[in-house]
């Protein structure tokens, strides 16, 4: 991370949910199994050197309440979390909050107290833009709510940023992408997507034993997300995040099943460029040795975990061989196929 994008985290698990999503542990998620407290903020901002009696002399955090849904805590303890942090405001060493926290947990009133207090982020967890799968998934909100909450995070200046899940009970790839194509048209800030993993002692898990969700495989995720991906770059919406975050937690036998990958994203990235590669090469005429010219940094996205692209593409189009080739004039995310004598 650059120095300029510090973020000091702060996990508060499960507080002010109003409801057990069927998906989620966020417990097992932070590796945490207690929420923050007033007490241990103040530590953490001593911790990390934040000074309220000297000017910062070093690049500013950003104080990222994550975990829970912070503007459904009440509001005396919002204040008192956002209170311990205006002192390190006034000198410099924080220069803004964040909070992650569900659509109906909005309002006018909490959002002029939220930027007053410094919050110029909210990060808004949709999960889905379908309302039987948010129903079948126990968020509780409607899809209706999502689109109110982002129109007036948004009106209120405040950064957007939406969260959404893929393969949720009730879903599919069709209705994962129209949740992508609806978010895009909000025009958030950023994006992070999260493909569904089924994480111990969670509602999901149960449904998954008794054979009432079917598992959303890596595989299932990859080929989606990489649909998802091309649509939100075409919008210039910045993917923040792609996958949880690798734990020792979630590799040690916590995610039970589903989606989970410690390198998800370049597994996405490189099948994004495969799809690609593939959509050029068809209606070509391919000699022997076929070369792919992509940006110098694209070159093992191109080329894929032990040359699986390669492999794919060659066995798709049998008798040609691949070669990758870096490019500098081939822009990110482009695949340039020379055309061929003969
Ligand atoms: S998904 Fe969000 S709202 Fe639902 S239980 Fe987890 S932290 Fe709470």
């Amino acid at each position: 991370m650059s120095p300029r994008n510090r973020i000091l985290p702060v996990f508060i698990p499960h507080l002010g949910c109003p409801y057990h999503c069927v998906f989620c542990n966020q417990n097992a998620i932070t590796g945490q199994d207690y929420s923050a407290s007033v007490e241990m903020v103040r530590n953490e901002l001593k911790q990390a050197g934040c000074r309220q009696d000297m000017e910062c002399v070093a690049e500013p955090y950003e104080v990222a309440f994550y975990g829970g849904s912070f503007t459904a805590i009440p509001e005396e303890v919002q204040k008192e979390f956002l209170s311990v942090v205006q002192p390190y405001r006034k000198s410099g060493w924080i220069r803004s909050v964040r909070c992650s926290t569900r659509p109906d947990a909005i309002s006018l009133h909490n959002l002029s107290f939220l930027r007053e207090q410094g919050v110029e982020t909210i990060e808004l967890g949709c999960q889905s833009m379908v309302d039987d799968v948010l129903f079948r998934s126990g968020r509780g909100h409607s899809a209706g709510d999502i689109r109110e909450a982002a129109d007036l995070i948004r009106s209120q200046g405040v950064h957007l940023i939406l969260q959404m899940m893929t393969g949720l009970p009730g879903s599919d790839p069709d209705k994962d992408f129209l949740t992508a194509v609806r978010l895009a048209d909000m025009k958030p800030d950023g994006v992070r997507v999260y493909p569904t993993v089924i994480i111990r002692d969670t509602p999901l898990y149960d449904l998954w034993q008794k054979g009432e969700y079917r598992e959303h495989t890596v595989e299932d995720a990859v080929s989606i997300c990489s649909r998802i991906v091309p649509l939100f770059h075409e919008k210039q919406i910045p993917i923040i995040r792609l996958g949880l975050n690798p734990s020792d937690e979630l590799s040690g036998g916590i995610a039970a099943g589903g989606a989970y990958h410690p390198s998800f994203g370049e597994l996405v990235y490189s099948r994004v460029m495969r799809n690609r590669a593939e959509d050029i090469l068809r209606n070509r005429h391919l000699s022997d040795v076929t070369e792919l010219h992509v940006a110098p940094s694209f070159v093992s996205k191109m080329t894929g975990n032990r040359r699986c692209n390669l492999e794919y593409l060659s066995s798709t189009f049998s008798g040609t061989v691949f070669r990758v080739v870096p490019d500098a004039f081939v822009p990110e995310w482009d695949v340039v196929v020379p055309l061929q004598k003969g």
